[in-house]
């Protein structure tokens, strides 16, 4: 079986779960590329993943086959929520785990926006 953030897409996983309303979320943003929502267990005072509506496993799986359109859309989403949180004055970051090493959990792609604290010196 492939680890998280490998191998073919699991239509199962609990983002794909969120994007078809099979389960709640506390929603951020969304538009025709993008959903974002709360973190269910957030790791500082501000924690939204930004997901792309469409199946990507990892993050090399999004920048490899991806639109230039919709790569777009993921980075200006986030620059905007981050923005509309007033993040830009405290300082914030992005990131995403890909695969078990870096510890993905959820397999379908996602950025992590964090903020609205002091974060720890990186790695988080
Ligand atoms: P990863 O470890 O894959 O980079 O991050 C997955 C994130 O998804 C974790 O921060 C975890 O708290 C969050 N998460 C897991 N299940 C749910 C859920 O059902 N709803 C929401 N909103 N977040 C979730």
């Amino acid at each position: 079986m492939a680890v998280n953030g490998t191998g073919p897409y699991n239509p199962d996983n609990i983002f794909a779960k969120i994007l078809r309303g099979d389960i709640p979320c506390k929603k951020v943003f969304e538009n025709d590329w993008v959903l974002a929502f709360h973190d269910i267990a957030p790791k500082a005072p501000v924690h939204v993943i930004i997901i792309p509506k469409k199946p990507y496993v990892s993050f090399i799986d999004f920048s490899k086959n991806a639109s230039a359109d919709e790569i777009a859309a993921v980075m200006q989403s986030t620059g905007q929520i981050a923005a509309d949180l007033k993040l830009e004055e405290s300082g914030y970051r992005v990131i995403t785990n890909a695969g078990q090493n870096a510890g993905q959990e959820v397999p379908h792609f996602h950025l992590h926006l964090l903020g609205g604290k002091a974060l720890p010196p990186f790695p988080v």
